[in-house]
């Protein structure tokens, strides 16, 4: 069985300990390879080798750096296949939304921030007598760089880039539930040429692992992608040792909906808002709103959509979702729906998951579940799920659905969907959340600032943002 390494020091390295752990196909249910269960000293090591690099890659030119990463990004391209199938394989997500959307955004957040770092610019002072000031950005050090499992390559390139880019080096911690991609990404950054130690990336339990890396009094830098929970532990342990810290935490997005809107484009955007990736993106819209005097036709509309959804071996060009990423997450989602009728919601969609091939029955697959009857301060409302799961709730006015929309302690994202140019701007800037959609959802642009208000982060990753963050940010006052 395939053994996934460390890439430490420049080199492929099994952990010190030699434990590895088992390492899950979610759409069979079956181990398909083993992970490291790296401990502090394999952390020590890596911390060691990312400080030893940092000497002279925080002294090489930025076009010398750009350059390496350029060629990374071109290695992402040419092994996008093999990339996409892995990435599918390991987390459960179909086939083609890892050949679309993951790999893809893997190569181009390198470029992006290739291009970024080249572009990016500061400011000086010059308006006091016989002084002038500018700032300077100098890189930090070496950087901790934990990310989750719902987008495992798309959103380590999606930090890996602007800290390498920046001058500094960096320590990876992927999540041990989809470490393949991570894995074969450590093998382009040695055929790419990095020097040793830039990127090392180091597999192993969060708890264990993770917590060595964030706690290691040599590693300023900490960016963190991950549940609200984890983020405020993450807080809690670094805020006494003053590490700069970014948290992109996650989300219970309110998705909006005005009877002027444009009906088709909101019904189809609100079922791959509702269910892409399984509904396991942190910006997937899970409390829709729908104005009372279209609530009627929309909830039987949107019902309609989502039973026709095929989930699926993930493999097939047909399952629009495939399998949820573990045993233990799929029982947590499917809880939240027994904890709906519970709190006295309806479930109006199909439950059984049916037509499975028999090498996927033990997978971790569920249908897309869609709940109403449910006040917006029940637990099913306020808490992510994180899953295939949404709830439709009327409103009457502007007023009760910002109240309800701003309800809940997170504020990453929400889709406002509205021909109104005044309400856009009347009520989009009163919902509490770092992005809001007006008529779409999940459009990005790099440059643009990603993060969330309240419990679903802090900091901005994005173009500037990302580099400010990996730079210090330095005044140097020449009197002449
Ligand atoms: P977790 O918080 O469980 O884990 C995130 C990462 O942190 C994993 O690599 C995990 O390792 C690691 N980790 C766990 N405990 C520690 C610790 N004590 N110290 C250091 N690292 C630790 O989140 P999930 O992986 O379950 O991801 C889902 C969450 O991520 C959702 O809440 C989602 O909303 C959020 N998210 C937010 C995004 C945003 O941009 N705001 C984007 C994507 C997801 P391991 O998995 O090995 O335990």
């Amino acid at each position: 069985m395939e053994q996934i390494a460390n890439l430490l020091n420049g080199e492929l390295m099994p952990p010190l300990s030699g434990q590895y752990m088992d390492n899950y196909n979610p759409s069979t249910g079956r181990v398909y390879s083993q992970v490291p269960s790296c401990d502090q000293d394999d952390v020590n090591l890596a911390v060691e080798s990312a400080k030893k690099a940092f000497e002279k890659w925080s002294k090489t030119p930025t076009a010398d750096r750009v350059s390496l990463m350029m060629k990374l990004a071109d290695l992402i391209d040419r092994d996008k296949e093999a990339l996409a199938i892995a990435e599918s394989q390991d987390q459960g997500k179909p086939l083609w939304l890892a050949r679309s959307v993951d790999i893809p955004r893997a190569s181009a957040n390198l470029r992006f921030f290739a291009h970024a770092v080249m572009n990016h610019k500061s400011v000086a002072f010059t308006d006091t007598a016989n002084v002038v000031e500018y700032i300077n950005r100098p890189s930090i050090g070496p950087c901790a760089l934990i990310s989750p499992w719902n987008l495992p390559l798309y959103l380590l390139t999606w930090k890996v880039a602007p800290c390498i880019a920046t001058g500094n080096t960096a320590i990876c911690k992927p999540s041990e539930l989809t470490p393949m991609t991570a894995f074969l990404f450590s093998q382009l950054v040695i055929e790419a040429g990095f020097p040793p130690g830039v990127i090392n990336i180091i597999h192993g339990p969060g708890g264990v692992t993770g917590e060595a890396l964030i706690q290691h009094k040599d590693v300023p830098v900490i960016s963190f992608t991950g549940g609200t929970k984890t983020g405020a532990h993450i807080a809690t342990q670094v805020a006494p040792h003053f590490k700069k810290l970014s948290l992109e935490l996650g989300g219970k997005n309110p998705n909006i909906i005005f009877a002027d809107c444009d009906y088709e484009k909101a019904l189809s955007t609100s079922v791959r808002a509702s269910f892409l990736n399984q509904g396991e993106i942190c910006l997937c819209g899970s409390r829709i709103f729908v104005e009372q005097s279209l609530y009627p036709k929309f909830l039987s509309d949107f019902v309609l959509e989502t039973d026709k959804l095929i989930v699926g071996d993930p493999m097939s060009k047909k399952s629009f979702l495939g399998a949820l990423v573990s045993q233990q997450h799929l029982e947590k989602v499917k809880s939240y729906v027994q904890l709906a009728r519970q709190e006295g919601g309806l479930v109006h969609t199909q439950e059984d998951v049916v037509g499975l091939d028999p090498t996927l029955t033990e997978g971790y697959f569920m249908r897309p579940t869609v709940i109403s009857g449910l006040s917006h301060e029940c637990r099913v409302q306020q808490e992510e799920i994180f899953g295939p799961v949404v709830t439709i709730t009327p409103f009457q006015s502007e007023e009760q659905v910002l109240a309800m929309a701003n309800s809940v302690p997170f504020g990453l994202s929400a889709s406002l969907w509205t021909q109104n140019s005044d309400r856009v701007h009347r009520v989009g800037g009163q919902i509490k959340s770092g992005t809001v959609w007006v008529n779409s959802w999940m459009y990005r642009n790099l440059r643009a600032p990603l993060g969330g208000m309240k419990h679903s982060g802090q900091g901005r990753e994005g173009g500037d943002y990302s580099l400010n963050f990996f730079t210090e940010t330095q005044n140097i006052s020449i009197r002449y």
